[in-house]
């Protein structure tokens, strides 16, 4: 399903789901990173995709990346 996202879409979303807050104000495809502020103060930059689909919800040092083997 292709569903469109705008970045007030998206914008509520980040809102709904999770406690982190966009900061970017343009959106334009699934594959920009996007800023979000994390509720602990810091900046994080990250695709909308990982964002939504891989539970990376927060930046890298509430939720550290997954090392890759
Ligand atoms: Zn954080």
């Amino acid at each position: 399903m292709n569903k469109r996202w705008t970045i007030d879409k998206i914008k509520e979303f980040v809102e709904k789901n999770s406690d982190s807050k966009l900061l970017t104000t343009e959106y334009h495809g699934f594959s920009q990173r996007l800023l979000f502020k994390c509720a602990c103060g810091n900046n994080f930059e990250k695709t909308f995709k990982k964002f939504k689909d891989n539970n990376q919800r927060k930046c890298d040092v509430c939720q550290p990346p997954k090392v890759a083997r």
